[in-house]
Formats: C-alpha cells, sequence, structure tokens
C-alpha cells in the first residue's frame, strides 16, 4: 500500500468524544508507527501534543482536506499495551474524552511534547581501596571521612538522591574521595548489586504475620486485599515486609498514598528500610522532577515509588505490587476534568498487569467493605495496635447546657489542663478554618454574603479579611454594618482562627500552634511544625483534617473533637461515612506509643446512633449498618449512579439545557433519573448549577445509557453556553 492510503487516528487532548485523522509523515514508513506514541499535530491555529491509537485506511474526511502530522515523538510507546488497554478502559468507563485521559496518564512535560530523555541518577561505588581503607585515615578531612565511612556501611552502591537525604553538602567530599581514586561514579545502578533492606525488620506479630504471608503467596497473579487495621496497627510494617519480596523477586512497586500522608517522614521510613532507588511524585514537585520519576519508573531504574493520585498512571518495567494507602481516602477521587477514582482504577490497574493490589486502611470505604463480603477482595485484618500501644479510649462529653467558651465545656478544659499537667500533649480538632464561617449584624441581622456564591463570606481576622471559600473572592473587613450603619457585626460560629485566640487566654504560657491550610502555605511550614510537636515544644495542637491522616505524634494522649454534629445532619448520602472515618482517622492520633490515649467528642447529640454504634461497637459494626441502610434505600454500592452537572452565568440556562436534553432521551425503565434539581450549592463563583442524578441497578444498564445519553449531549445547541461534566461513581453530590 502507498502512504497516502494510511490515515492516522489520533487522540488530542481536547473535550470532544472522538478522534482525529492525519495523515503521516511523508519521511517515515506508517508501519512503524506503534499505537501510544506521542506525536505533534497542527490543530486549529497552533498545534497540539497528540496520542497515535491507530492506522486505518480510510477516513470520514476527504483526503484533500487532510492535515499532516509534524512530528513524531516518539520511538516507541511510552506505555505498554496493558496500560494501553487501562486508558481505553478508563475512557470508557468513565465517559470521558480518550484525548484528556491519555494526557493525564503522562506527566506534564511529556504532555507538553517535551523529549522523553532522563538525566540518569549517578551512582556511587567504592573501589576496592575505598573498601578497605580505614576512615580514620581521612581524620584531617572530616567530611571525607564521615563519607567514606557512610559508604562502607552502605556496601552497595549508593545514588546521589540518598546522599543527598542524609549527608549535607557531600559533593565535595565525593569530589575529594574520587581524586583519591577511593570513589567512582556509575551510571546505573543495574551494574551494582543491591542487597535490598538496610536496617532490619520487625519481628512482626502473628495478625501482621498472616498478612503478609497472603499478600506473598499471591505475588504472582491478580487479587485485591483490604488491609483493614486499626490505626497504629502496623500497616505501613506490613506493606515494607511485602515490598521487600516483591524485591527479592526483582519486581516494582507503586506506593499511592493520599496527598498529605506522603510526608518527608514517610520517606524516610522507607529509604532507611530499602537500599534499592526509590523515587516520589506528588503535586509539590517540579515537572522535571516528576518526569524523572515517570520515566525512572518506566526504565525500571527504581524500584518503588511512592506518589499521590496522580502517579497511578506510572508505567512500570516490571511490575509486582500496587499499594494504595488509606483506600478510603477522598482524595483518591479526582473531581475536576477527568473525574476517576484512583483506587478503583488502581484495581482494574492491577487485574491487566496480573499483579495483586493491596488496599489498607483503619476505615475502610463502604465499597471496600461490599467488596470483602461480595468475596471480590480479600480481608487482611489487623485488629491490634502493635508494640506496645493500647487502643485509646474514647467518650462522648455531653454539652448541652454545659458553659461554653469559643467553643471549649468546662469538663473539657479540666481535662486538658490535667493532660498538660503531666507534659503529655492536647490535640484539638475542628474541620473549619478562619475565625467564623458567619458574620451578622446584631443591630439588623444582614449577613455577609458571597456575592458570586450561594454561600457565606468566612471571617478571617488576622488577616483583616472576609473570604469565600469555594470561590476564593476576598473583601476587607468592614468596620460597620452596610445596611443599617449602626448595628455591631458579630461573628458566628467557630473556626481554628477563634479557638487558637481563646486558647491563648485559657492556657497561658502553653504553646498552641494551628496547623491549617491558612498557616501552612508555606513550604516546610508544615514538616517544621510536626518536628516541634515530636520534640515536645508544642504543648497544645490545635487543626483541621490536616492532622487527622498519617501522623505519629508519640506525646499525644488526648485527641478531641470540638465539634462532631455539624457533620450528622447532612443531606449527601455519604456524610456518615465520611464522620465515622474521620472520628477514627483523627482518634488513632491519640496515644500511638507507650502512654495511653483518650479521645473526647463534644456533643448535643450523645444518643445519635453514629456517635453510639462507632464508640460502643467500633467502625466495622458502623460499616455494616451503614451498609443495610444504603441496600434498603438502593444507594450505592447497591445501585450504580452517575451525576450530570451543568452550570451557566444565566441563571435560566441550565434547566433549559435540560429540558432539550429530556425531549431527546429515549425514557428507560432500569435507569432512574433524579432531576434536574439545582445543586445543593446552587451558585458558585459567579455560575449557576443544576444537576441530574442518574441511578441504575445495575452497571450495565446504566453504561448503556450513558453511550446514548453521550452523544445527545454533544448535539444540543446549549451544550455550548453552558458547562458541564459527568461524574461516574460521584463520591460528593455537591
Ligand atoms: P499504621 O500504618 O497501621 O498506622 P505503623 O506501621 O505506622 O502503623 O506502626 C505503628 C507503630 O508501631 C510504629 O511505630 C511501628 O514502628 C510500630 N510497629 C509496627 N509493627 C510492629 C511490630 N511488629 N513490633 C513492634 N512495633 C511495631
Ligand atoms: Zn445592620
Ligand atoms: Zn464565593
Amino acid at each position: 500500500m502507498r502512504n497516502h492510503l494510511y490515515i492516522l487516528k489520533v487522540a488530542i487532548p481536547v473535550p470532544v468524544y472522538r478522534l482525529f485523522d492525519y495523515l503521516p509523515p511523508l519521511d517515515l514508513d506508517p508501519k512503524t508507527l506503534k499505537p501510544g506514541i506521542r506525536l505533534t499535530v497542527p490543530f486549529g491555529r497552533g498545534q497540539k501534543t497528540a496520542f497515535l491509537i491507530g492506522l486505518d485506511s480510510n477516513s470520514e474526511v476527504l483526503s484533500a482536506k487532510l492535515k499532516r502530522i509534524e512530528a513524531v515523538l516518539d520511538e516507541r510507546p511510552l506505555l505498554s499495551d496493558r496500560d494501553l488497554s487501562l486508558l481505553h478502559w478508563a475512557a470508557r468507563y468513565y465517559h470521558h474524552p480518550l484525548g484528556e485521559v491519555f494526557s493525564a496518564a503522562f506527566p506534564v512535560a511529556l504532555r507538553q511534547g517535551k523529549p522523553a530523555t532522563i538525566k540518569a541518577e549517578k551512582f556511587y561505588v567504592l573501589t576496592e581501596k575505598g573498601r578497605l581503607l580505614n576512615p580514620e585515615q581521612l581524620r584531617r578531612a572530616p567530611k571525607q571521612k564521615q563519607l567514606l565511612y557512610q559508604l562502607q556501611t552502605e556496601r552497595d552502591a549508593v545514588p546521589a538522591s540518598r546522599l543527598n537525604a542524609i549527608l549535607e553538602n557531600w559533593r565535595p567530599a565525593a569530589k575529594a574521595l574520587q581524586d583519591k581514586q577511593l570513589l567512582r561514579l556509575e551510571g546505573s545502578a543495574a551494574n551494582a548489586k543491591t542487597h535490598l533492606t538496610l536496617n532490619s525488620q520487625l519481628h512482626p506479630n502473628p495478625l501482621q504475620q498472616e498478612a503478609i504471608e497472603q499478600v506473598v503467596c499471591a505475588l504472582s497473579r491478580f487479587e485485591v486485599f483490604l488491609l483493614e487495621g486499626v490505626t497504629g496497627s502496623g500497616k505501613t510494617e506490613v506493606y515494607m515486609q511485602v515490598i521487600r519480596s516483591v524485591l527479592e523477586l526483582g519486581l516494582q512497586v507503586l506506593v499511592l498514598l493520599p496527598e498529605i500522608t506522603l510526608t518527608p517522614q514517610l520517606e524516610q521510613r522507607f529509604r532507611q528500610r530499602f537500599s534499592v532507588p526509590i523515587t516520589i511524585s506528588h503535586s509539590k514537585l517540579t515537572d522535571t522532577q516528576r518526569q524523572q520519576a515517570w520515566l525512572g519508573m518506566q526504565r525500571g531504574d527504581y524500584a518503588i515509588m511512592l506518589g499521590t493520585r496522580s502517579a497511578l498512571f506510572t508505567p512500570l518495567a516490571r511490575p509486582g505490587l500496587i499499594i494504595l494507602d488509606e483506600e478510603h481516602d477522598a482524595s483518591f477521587k479526582q473531581q475536576e476534568g477527568f473525574r476517576f477514582s484512583a483506587r478503583d482504577v488502581a484495581v482494574v490497574r492491577g487485574k491487566l498487569l496480573n499483579v495483586p493490589v493491596l488496599l489498607g486502611t483503619a476505615t475502610p470505604s463502604l465499597e471496600s467493605v461490599y467488596n470483602v463480603e461480595q468475596g471480590r477482595y480479600r480481608l487482611l485484618h489487623l485488629t491490634e495496635r502493635a508494640g506496645n500501644a493500647a487502643p485509646p479510649k474514647m467518650l462522648l462529653l455531653d454539652i448541652r447546657n454545659k458553659r461554653m467558651q469559643e467553643g471549649l465545656s468546662e469538663p473539657l478544659i479540666a481535662e486538658m489542663h490535667k493532660t498538660l499537667a503531666k507534659n503529655e500533649q492536647v490535640l484539638l480538632f475542628l474541620n473549619r478554618r478562619g475565625f467564623a464561617p458567619t458574620l451578622i449584624c446584631h443591630g439588623c441581622g444582614w449577613v455577609a454574603r458571597c456575592r458570586r456564591c450561594e454561600a457565606n463570606m468566612v471571617v478571617h481576622y488576622d488577616e483583616a479579611l472576609l473570604r469565600c471559600h469555594h470561590c476564593g473572592s476576598e473583601q476587607r473587613l468592614l468596620p460597620q454594618c452596610p445596611e443599617c450603619k449602626t448595628g455591631q457585626l458579630t461573628p458566628l460560629g467557630l473556626g481554628t482562627e477563634r479557638v487558637e485566640k481563646a486558647l491563648a487566654q485559657l492556657f497561658p504560657g502553653r504553646s498552641v500552634i494551628r496547623l491549617d491550610r491558612d498557616t501552612t502555605q508555606r513550604k516546610g511550614v508544615l514538616e517544621d511544625a510536626l518536628d516541634r510537636i515530636n520534640r515536645g515544644e508544642v504543648d497544645i495542637v490545635l487543626g483541621t483534617q490536616m492532622l487527622a491522616k498519617g501522623h505519629h505524634f508519640p506525646n499525644v494522649t488526648l485527641v478531641v473533637m470540638l465539634d462532631v454534629d455539624s457533620g450528622l445532619f447532612s443531606i449527601d448520602f455519604h456524610a456518615s461515612e465520611k464522620l465515622a472515618q474521620m472520628i477514627v482517622q483523627v482518634s488513632g492520633r491519640a496515644g500511638r506509643a507507650e502512654k495511653p490515649g483518650r479521645v473526647i467528642l463534644q456533643t448535643r447529640k450523645p444518643d445519635h446512633p453514629l456517635l453510639t454504634t462507632l464508640i460502643k461497637e467500633g467502625y466495622g459494626c458502623f460499616a455494616r449498618s451503614a451498609l443495610a441502610e444504603r441496600q434498603l434505600a438502593e444507594l450505592p454500592p447497591y445501585s450504580f449512579q452517575a451525576l450530570l452537572r451543568v452550570e451557566a452565568t444565566d441563571s435560566a440556562v441550565p434547566l433549559q439545557f435540560f429540558e432539550q436534553l429530556m425531549q431527546a432521551v429515549e425514557p428507560n425503565r432500569t435507569v432512574r433519573m433524579l432531576g434536574p434539581v439545582p445543586a445543593p450549592m446552587s451558585r458558585r463563583a459567579g455560575r449557576y448549577r443544576y444537576q441530574l442524578l442518574l441511578q441504575s441497578p445495575t452497571r450495565p444498564e446504566l453504561h448503556r445509557f450513558l453511550d446514548k445519553l453521550m452523544p445527545l449531549i454533544a448535539g444540543l445547541k446549549l451544550t455550548r453556553k453552558v458547562r458541564w461534566s459527568l461524574d461516574v461513581d460521584p463520591v460528593d453530590l455537591y
């Protein structure tokens, strides 16, 4: 066949549900172009980085009109065939344009068409002479002595990144050792035989042992494990011992974590345990660093990647295991653009790669509990805290009719004094930042509202601002009521800033630290604060959900949730699950070491079944009863949902859009359409929002319906006037 008979089918990252046709380059045999490679194509008035999907011999477009691609960026696809099928699956399942799905799998730099080259990491290896030299002979050059000593204890090739982590300013010393022929540089770790672990692993307790064995037995096939372990039960230790077995097989491990738990402390823990090359990937890294990490895994240079949601699609040269820690965490769901669940896609990826997937958490999502019941996931249960730590005691503190000072009841204040007197730390949790969520006029009842949202402005006293937490609008704090000009403006309700000020009054001489999004914006602040807490320089830690996860504070013995009630009355059916998870996770920060911990929940609803079940019978029991309720109400996981959101600056347009859509849709007996209704937050950032919830007893039926719905939406005239999105398996109905 001659060249012009080949048409390239190309996916371009634009919000359009179709592929694009291009002519192959003149100077290349199109048959050598493999699906998955990146291309530069002319598009509109500019150009885009696109992905080759396949070759075809005909096109709906007249070939005279077809444009030719401008450049072939990859000789070979960067993703394996299995990962390419994963992307095709994800585009179908989430009904999202294939080009955008492809794009999401690549780090930004590669999406922009940068060459897939990698700055090879250098490895330092001692020469024979270097291995035998007594470091004492270098005592006049202390840095060199220290470096030599370090390299001798590690014995194997050491990557520069590891030296960065353990020694400061070591490069001049390395240069000097090289000049003395004690040390040489290697281009790859492959040349250097590695032994896998550095420090010895802990002796697993019987439950940990059982969990480790089960996963290790499954290492060469697909199976999903749910490692349910109470906080502090040693899940991370289980991960690390399983990982060790994967490394022994010469395979790679992808560990996914919520953004906030991927702390330098955790990275340190992995680097101290394993001597293999480890890389990390999260949103605070530069584009270049993420590209390095991605390509390093793809080439097999690294054995372990610790990453957040966006690391899910990182190609693995030798896939061995996928771990997803804190599987219940909402941050695994992408909430904009390509709305995927990293947990669910990880499971499919494990299946396609034929490797086990290990989901860990103290508070499994109801979906995962259900999947265990259905026999789809295997449960590994760690019911006790590891080491000597005892489970925290939980107490509901009824604050009805109690005297309160800025959200702190008198009995609570007394308990805090007792704890502090023993030189132990207190952690206060309040999931609302700012000073107060509402500003109201005492004279006329005027309330400060956001001009662009259906929401109140939040008072931020420190910055003398009113700020909307939904759209970010700000305005200066008003000196007087704009309505009646005389009334006194009164902040209503509690935020962390307000509690912080109250604590300074109530506990003079005690050091208080506040950790929320407002106080930890600058890089390094959070890490510093965590170090100070662990050094015992802080008495009272106050914060938002940022504190809930992962952190290990050995001297915190009293954990307080100032306000659990506000979570009890949400209209979203996911809210009770999220609240229960939050309570258990926050409680888990108490008494993680030798000293026993206590948890106090302030509530005006001490008889609420969610609270009593959770506290008397534990999370497992709560989860079972919550599942039973979902079953009765035919809610997920007993049914399947998709949420169509539509918003526009003109308040009438979303409903007109839905009207047109409803006329075009064929009625369906199985798929229920709930709505369209105004979104619970009916206006945000100046746009009016409506939504239609689709619910079906079976997944295939829902997807068949969506398959028909998508082209209808694309064909409507009003589609161009609205912003719309489809969310399959929504976890947030706002
Ligand atoms: P999780 O991830 O479940 O919260 P970690 O793995 O962080 O728990 O373990 C909690 C604490 O218990 C850590 O300090 C860890 O070193 C310790 N630990 C874990 N397993 C053991 C064990 N088998 N023996 C002694 N201590 C352990
Ligand atoms: Zn007023
Ligand atoms: Zn707003």
